[in-house]
């Protein structure tokens, strides 16, 4: 199965797609977690990437293009995989369509920006592994350090709140005219945020049973 996660920054992409992930046994692949990788590790991928990344500004299309080509010719995407937070951009979506890649369906997570810049000041994300938390909503086992791999949390640098009002600008104006175009496709399955993450999964779960 291919699965898109589409949604606005902090809509809980990362969270429903790692639920996701187990529940189907396909990997996640997050454009976001491999820029960051990139940045920490210095890479000539990271340098260029990091300013942008900083600002909340999106990346280039040429580089997540190349990005997602390597990663989904890897051989544990031949069973299918959750893409999550990616495509971004309507020439992104083309991009990939045009390398005759299908889904099957691209669920929208559907929540408001007033939600959303509340939320963002409680997330805290392994800078190791990627995993994320919420200090209310999904807190780690031990404060401050990541159940998966035992690194100490940190706070994304633009998660600051003028970094994620700009990132949800960004959104609305390059991400969301994506919900029309898998919507004319027949793939688009718009979720509401039920609240909790666990009612949440379960509506995701649901409508991909429909
Ligand atoms: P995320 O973790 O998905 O919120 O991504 C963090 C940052 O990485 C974004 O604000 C962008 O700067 C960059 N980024 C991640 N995925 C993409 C993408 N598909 N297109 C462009 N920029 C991206």
């Amino acid at each position: 199965m291919n699965l898109i996660l589409l949604g606005a920054p902090g809509a809980g992409k990362g969270t429903q797609a790692a639920i996701l992930a187990r529940e189907l046994n396909i990997p996640t692949i997050s454009t976001g977690n491999i820029l960051r990788a990139a940045v920490a590790s210095g890479s000539e991928l990271g340098k260029q990437a990091k300013a942008c990344m900083e600002s909340g500004a999106l990346v280039s299309d040429e580089i997540i293009i190349g990005i997602i080509r390597d990663r989904l010719a890897e051989p544990d995407c031949a069973k299918g995989y959750i893409l999550d937070g990616v495509p971004r951009t309507i020439r992104q979506a083309e991009a990939i369509e045009e390398s005759g890649i299908r889904f099957d369906h691209v669920v929208s997570l559907e929540v408001s920006d007033e939600t959303i810049m509340n939320r963002m000041s409680g997330r805290r994300v392994c800078p190791k592994c990627g995993a994320s938390y919420h200090v209310v909503a999904v807190p780690p086992k031990k404060e401050g350090v990541c159940d998966v791999c035992g690194a100490e949390l940190i706070t994304r640098k633009d998660d600051a709140p003028e970094t994620v009002r700009s990132r949800l600008e960004v959104y609305h104006r390059e991400t969301e005219p994506l919900k029309e175009f898998y919507r004319s496709r027949g793939v688009l399955v718009p979720v509401e945020d039920m609240g909790s993450v666990e009612a949440t999964s379960a509506a995701i779960l649901a409508a991909l049973k429909e």
